[in-house]
């Protein structure tokens, strides 16, 4: 019997035998198509308070899954594999493996709120998409994509400096993305910025790589965000359990050591 709506089910899900003989007779190839069972058994049953924990995931719970946002997004238009719809229903049910299977597309959220216009239950479905992109990060399942780099140097130069000094952060993201700082569509923007900006600009601009300036008194505000950020950053590790997840790692038991008393 042909298995019908075969292309919602996963390719690495169906199993075929080229050649199978079954009490005499040939069942090989089409004759022989099996659908693997999809038991789960690991549910990661507090995924929908981790992923709340962070910024952007709080609103996940009011989520009733009718699909508008999907509908609406500018990445599922290009690559239909890319569903929040359905990634928030897995992250609510606390299936993990499956999310995990499209953990390398998530990151790809173009940020561009569709979305959140279109979400009738103020779900806020490009917050959860960052949101579980960290989620990710933090919880190791894939490492910082390029956006997260960009945030970081972008942050840490507010912070430490209260300047935003485009120049030195490009320089910063591509020595830390391990990118060559002579790239033809930057070299192409600095040509065109060269020719249209006043040469006073293009000097301070030029002068700030050189000389870091900072903002006049800055040092108490930036104690007050330093505070704020590591105050934040270890609320969502205890969302999600990170220093539990250290400890663990520590006190396995590797090959050929004596386990731990
Ligand atoms: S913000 Fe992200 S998830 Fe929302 S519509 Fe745009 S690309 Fe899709
Ligand atoms: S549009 Fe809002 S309520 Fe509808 S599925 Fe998406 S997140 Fe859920």
């Amino acid at each position: 019997m042909p298995i019908h709506e075969e292309h919602l089910i996963r390719p690495e899900n169906l199993k075929t035998h080229e050649n199978l003989v079954i009490d005499g007779i040939d069942v090989s190839g089409h004759w022989s198509t099996f659908i693997e069972s999809r038991v789960l058994t690991n549910y990661n049953e507090q995924m929908e308070e981790e992923i709340a924990a962070l910024p952007g995931g709080e609103f996940i719970h009011r989520c009733w899954q009718c699909g508008s946002c999907t509908n609406s997004c500018t990445v599922n238009a290009v690559n239909p594999e890319f569903n929040p719809r359905y990634w928030i229903y897995l992250i609510r049910t606390g299936m993990e493996s499956e999310l995990l299977r499209d953990k390398d597309i998530i990151w790809q959220c173009v940020s561009c709120n569709k979305c959140t216009y279109a979400c009738p239950r103020d779900v806020a479905p490009e917050g959860v998409m960052k949101a579980t992109a960290h989620w990710l990060e933090l919880k190791g399942h894939t490492p910082k994509s390029p956006s997260t780099h960009f945030d970081e140097v972008f942050s840490e130069q507010v912070i430490q400096t209260g300047k935003i000094e485009e120049g030195r952060i490009i320089r910063s993201f591509f020595a830390r993305t391990k990118q060559e700082l002579m790239q033809d569509w930057l070299v192409e923007m600095v040509k065109r910025l060269v020719s249209k900006l006043p040469v006073t600009m293009l000097m301070r601009m030029g002068l700030a790589n050189v000389l870091r300036p900072r903002t006049k008194n800055w040092g108490a505000a930036r104690d007050a965000i330093t505070e704020y950020v590591d105050e934040q950053n270890a609320a969502h590790r205890k969302a999600l359990k990170l220093d539990d997840l250290v400890e663990m790692a520590k006190s396995e038991v590797k090959p050929g050591q004596a386990p731990a008393e």
